[in-house]
């Protein structure tokens, strides 16, 4: 296993990545880079689980946590389990970028689609998502290296340019959100590439170490008087006289209130969420720490960046060293612990930075996004009165956190959890399963409409 900082030995360059001549014996960590400052907990000596709690959360990424977190606030218990351990799902495993989460939609689009009432109200509690984790993460004292660093979204077509400069205009007018454009001929100055056709910057856009703020958080709850528990699977809720009875593989533990909060990893659990959600694996790769000046020269604003393809990249610096994260969608071709199913991660990396042909990759590995039929996440109550709040379709650090707050004051009756999507029909895939197994083939489609270009 690689540690930071330990030079190129063994680890394949981009290059040899990114043409499948990694070979099998390279030395890759398949694990997700921010976990080596912000470990994972192992799963020896647990604990036992509590036979009661107030309110037990299923799932321990950023919506349970701050869920409970919440509850804990008001003096309300909470006791959150996970299958794996704690932070095993896409909290600790994502690309760390946070915007308002209003990017997955144009807003004329949005409107067309919700009405100007209602797409205004989303668009704005959109911009309050962003405020909100920066006022947990600053009242809470979490050190996760959250920064204020702004986003450059580059355009892969001069059509795209266009397009996203009036949209940026609605977003100003709509929810009052700041951005600007930079031309393709200044575009130097936001990246070290010339491939793109200028882009917008957001300069309220945030980064953090997202295994970090998840440690943080943990750390939150449990002196709160809060449970994290790993190793602990739901496998059933049942109703029980005074709420419900969760069987998990360590016990049983009675509650008055359960919040489902399995985003990308939900299963069977509820039946009535499987069908809502589909899991989209995405992946990500890190390189060694690279010299200063060819760091400058590539990201010179030391941003996160993305682009506007149908199959979308992201990439950005290490908070703390002078490395590249970038990620896209998973490989198909490849188990996820094969080189070859990060290819086409490297190859996107050259593409967009030739000089990163010779750069040793020194991590790589994937998590899965939580996808709904409206591209909009839910949270809310089923029929048989289990609460839940997911659904975040890739941008989940700050909508988890607002969910998982706002789901909390819904289980307490309270006015305050009231938000602009409470009121949003939750559609099921339609053939739900043949859906699951279509992802594939639609990636692949946008993928060559993105490469030919219509
Ligand atoms: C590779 C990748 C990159 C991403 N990049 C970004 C980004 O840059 N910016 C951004 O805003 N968003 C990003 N996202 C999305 C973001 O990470 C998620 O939306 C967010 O972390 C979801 O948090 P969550 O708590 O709802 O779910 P998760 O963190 O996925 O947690 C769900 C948990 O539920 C557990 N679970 C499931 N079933 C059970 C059960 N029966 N019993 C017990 N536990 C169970 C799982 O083990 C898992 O740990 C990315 C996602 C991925 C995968």
């Amino acid at each position: 296993m690689s540690k930071r900082g330990e030079g190129t030995a063994g680890h394949p360059t981009a290059k040899d990545l990114a043409q499948g001549r990694a070979g099998t014996s390279a030395r890759i960590n398949f694990q997700p880079y921010w976990w080596e400052t912000a470990p994972r907990e192992q799963g020896v000596d647990l604990p036992p689980l509590p036979v009661k709690s107030d309110v037990v959360i299923v799932g321990s990424g950023f919506t349970g946590l701050s869920a409970a977190l919440t509850l804990q606030n008001k003096g309300v218990n909470a006791v959150v389990i996970d299958s794996g351990v704690p932070g095993f799902g896409a909290s600790t495993r994502n690309g760390g970028q946070i915007g308002s989460g209003n990017q997955k939609f144009r807003v004329k689009r949005l409107i067309e689609i919700r009405g100007k009432e209602k797409a205004t109200a989303m668009l704005r509690e959109g911009t309050q998502m962003l405020d909100y984790i920066e006022h947990l993460i600053v009242s809470e004292g979490i050190g996760c290296h959250f920064r204020r660093c702004g986003r450059f979204r580059a355009a892969i077509r001069p059509e795209h340019y266009e397009a996203m400069a009036r949209d940026m205009e609605d977003l100003k007018a709509v929810a009052g959100v700041e951005s600007f454009m930079v031309s393709r001929a200044e575009q130097a100055s936001e990246i070290g590439s010339d491939v793109f056709f200028g882009g917008s910057v957001l300069p309220h856009d945030a980064s953090l170490q997202p295994a970090m703020y998840h440690s943080g958080l943990m750390a939150r709850v449990r002196a709160k008087g809060g449970t994290v528990a790993g190793n602990a699977a739901a496998v059933a809720i049942d109703k029980d006289t005074g709420g419900f009875r969760v069987k998990t593989s360590r016990g049983v533990i009675a509650a008055r209130n359960v919040i489902i909060a399995t985003n990308g990893y939900t299963g069977d659990l509820v039946p009535a969420l499987k069908r809502r959600i589909v899991p989209i694996e995405s992946g990500l790769i890190a390189t060694e720490p690279l010299p200063q000046q060819l760091y400058d020269r590539l990201l010179p604003k030391d941003r996160v960046y993305g682009n506007t393809n149908r199959v979308f990249y992201y990439f950005r610096g290490a908070p703390d060293e002078r490395r590249i994260i970038w990620g896209g969608r998973a490989g198909r071709i490849a188990p996820n612990t094969s080189p070859n199913a990060f290819r086409h991660l490297a190859f996107d990396m050259i593409g967009v930075f030739p000089e990163l042909a010779n750069v040793a990759v020194t991590h790589a590995w994937d998590g899965k996004i939580g996808y709904t039929f409206d591209e909009v996440p839910h949270l809310g109550c089923t029929a048989a009165g289990v609460h839940h709040a997911l659904g975040y379709c890739g941008t989940g650090v700050s909508r988890a956190t607002y969910f998982g707050h706002k789901i909390a004051l819904q289980v307490l009756g309270d006015p305050e959890g009231r938000t602009a999507f409470d009121d949003l029909v939750f559609p099921a895939f339609p053939a739900h399963p043949i859906a699951e197994r279509a992802v594939p083939v639609v990636e692949t489609w946008y993928r060559i409409r993105d490469a030919v270009k219509f």
